[in-house]
This record gives C-alpha cells, structure tokens and sequence, in this order.
C-alpha cells in the first residue's frame, strides 16, 4: 500500500464542525436571519457585478467597505479589519496573537469555534467553567487568567475570549463583569476578544469600554443579522495598533471585490436591517413566553435564539428527532459538554414560530406517553 501523508497529530484527533444541513419546511438551527435580503438589494448586487474589474486584484484594504463600517460604529476606517466571516477574523486574530506556546482563554460553554480554532493555530486551550445558570464567577476568572489548572492548564493566556450574547447559552455578559475581565486583561497583557456575533440583539455593546490603549476587541458579522449569511463577511472593531498586526497575517487580497461591493450595498440598507432585529425580537418575547408555559427551561436569551432543556424520557436526541419528524430543525446541543438535554432554537418569522411551538407541543405530549 502506497503510505499517505498524515495530517498533523493533533489535527488528526480533532472533529471538524458538525451542523447537520437537513432540508425541512422550517429550520431553525443555524440563527440565520428568516428573512431574504431587502428589496432592492439584489438588483444594486447584479448592477455591481458589471462594475467589478474582474482582471484585476481587489482593492487590498478594501477602503471603502472599512470606511462605511467604521461610520456605522462611529471610528475611523484605521480602527477595522475586514474578512470573510467573523470566523476568518477570529482566525487571523488567534494567528497573530495565539499559536505554539501560549494559552487561549475561553468560559465554556460558548461557541466551540474559539477553542477550535485556538488549537488550529498550535495554543494550549486553558476552558473556564460557566455555573448552572451559565453565569461566571470571579474566583474562575481569576485561575483562568492565570493560567488554569488540572487538564487545562498553561502559560498565563495571550487571548480571552467572551461571546455576548453568549453562543449557545443566549445569555448577555453583565458589563461590569466584562469590566472586571478587560481590567485584568489589561494588567496581564494580553487581548479581550469580544465576539458579539449577536450584538444587535443585545442591550448593551462591549463597544462602549473601547479605547485606544485598551486592548479589547470587537468582532461582528453580516451572517446573522444582516440577512447575508451566504456572503461569508465579518469584521472586528478595535485599536489601530491590532488591526495593524491582523493585517500582516491575513491573506493579501483575502476579501474579493464582489464581497466588498455587497458589504458597501447592505450598509445602505441600515434601517431595514434595524427594523428586522426589532420585529425579531418581539418574537423571541413571544416564544419565550409560549415556551414558559411547557415543560421545558428556558434560559434567558438577548440573541436570535433560545437554549432550552427538555426533561423527557430519551433526553434531548429525542425531542430533537421527535421536531424533525414535524417537518422542524432545531439544533442539537444535547450530546455537547455541559448542555445535557438542551436544544437551541433560532427565532424564525412567525409562521415559522408557530410551527415550531405546535410540533413541540406534540413532540412533548407524544414522548411523556
Ligand atoms: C455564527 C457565529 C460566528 C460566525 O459568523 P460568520 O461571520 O458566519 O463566520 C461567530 N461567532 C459566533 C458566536 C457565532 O454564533
């Protein structure tokens, strides 16, 4: 037998992302927007394909793009790094700042690609742990940053990561704890990743504790909220003096010329995407408020979406299967570390909803038999 070339050892004992991509009337597991781009998106996106110099390169800092997003958060262009997903940034952030040899800080659980993409990179994942209500207690800050203990242990980290609203929990970080983490991030050394994938839907922006010396970022996408998640687009706001260093790293021409024409084309499109955030989360209320009255547990959500917990016989694969069966897609968390039971729900439109919230009542009345 010819020997084939074997990937790197920790790769190979890594599990790539899973996320079943199942064709059913409702989904709702991937907290994408239910909704299409506006009206007259398309048609500036098809005017804009005939504008592109597709014999040349893209413009490399894609200035404009910077500029109009910059203007959405009130800084400069010199203050934000673009790339193909919020991912693709967090991967350049964790290049440039993570790798063999240092320690990357996450509170589980949170969104896996922050410990994933860490290990990617050659850093040792030092995992803090949320309590029951997936809250975060001072005392486990405090051995994370400094340097973790037991399994997880190792340098003091050079990144820390905080998802708000949290990634799979729906939970906002409180500010004053995000306060507390930024100071003794500061005090260490070292970079607060702020992943705010959701931050449109939340009460508060870690925006707000920026500065030019702190070294606290920001990172965004259009996947979410801004009806694109096709485009593959995601940005992160932060000090002139990081998105330096992230440009160094990143692919040169990383962001082709018709992402950063869709970009610039779905800024002006600003209120519309407003007025969806709005109407989404008036119908999280109502599905929180329906859920309340079943028997599942319902954590409380600033996102696009609900974890919640079934105490059914089966567990959670059950009630998962049970939906799918009614034509619904949820996701799946219940094998996941810490999220026995739990399944996530996005917020869909309100058909959607109530097509969700009549399965599950069926899906409920049909196990406890
Ligand atoms: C979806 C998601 C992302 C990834 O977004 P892309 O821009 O589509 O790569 C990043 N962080 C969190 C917490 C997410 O849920």
């Amino acid at each position: 037998m010819i020997p084939r070339v074997a990937p790197r050892d920790d790769v190979a004992l890594m599990d790539g992302y899973h996320s079943p991509q199942v064709d059913v009337p409702v989904r709702l597991n991937t907290n994408e927007s239910p909704y299409p781009p506006p009206e007259g998106f398309g048609s500036r996106l098809a005017a804009a394909v005939g504008q592109v110099a597709w014999h040349r390169y893209p413009d490399r800092a894609a200035t404009e793009l910077r500029r109009r997003i910059g203007e959405l958060h009130d800084v400069g262009p010199d203050q934000v790094f673009v790339a193909n997903g919020s991912n693709e940034v967090l991967q350049t952030v964790l290049l440039t700042y993570a790798g063999a040899g240092r320690s990357v800080a996450t509170f589980e659980p949170t969104y896996a690609l922050h410990a994933h993409i860490a290990r990617l990179s050659g850093a040792t994942v030092i995992q803090g742990e949320r309590d029951g209500d997936f809250a975060l207690s001072q005392e486990e800050i405090d051995r994370v940053l400094a340097g973790g203990s037991g399994e997880t242990s190792g340098p003091a980290p050079s990144v820390v990561f905080l998802c708000s609203p949290n990634n799979p929990t729906g939970c906002e970080e409180p500010r004053p704890l995000v306060e507390a983490v930024l100071a003794r991030v500061r005090a260490a050394g070292a970079l607060l990743v702020m992943d705010e994938a959701y931050g449109q839907f939340a009460s508060w922006s870690a925006q707000e504790l920026m500065g030019p010396d702190e070294p606290l970022v920001v990172t965004r996408t259009f996947s979410k909220t801004w009806s694109m998640a096709a485009a593959r687009l995601g940005y992160l706001i932060g000090p002139g003096w990081v998105i330096d260093e992230l440009e160094k790293v990143v692919l040169p021409y990383h962001l082709d010329a018709l992402k950063q024409a869709a970009g610039i084309i779905a800024l002006d499109f600003t209120g519309d995407m407003e007025a969806r955030v709005a109407a989404i989360v008036t119908e999280r209320q109502r599905v929180v408020a329906a859920l309340d009255e079943l028997a599942v547990r319902v954590w409380p959500s600033g996102a696009n979406f609900v974890l919640l917990r079934a105490e059914v016989p089966g567990g959670g694969g059950a009630l998962w299967n049970a939906l799918l069966q009614r034509g619904v897609l949820v996701r799946n968390c219940s094998s996941w570390p810490r999220l026995d039971g739990c399944l996530r729900l996005t917020v869909g439109t309100p058909a959607e909803n109530d097509a969700f919230l009549d399965a599950l009542r069926a899906a409920l009345a049909e196990l406890a038999r």
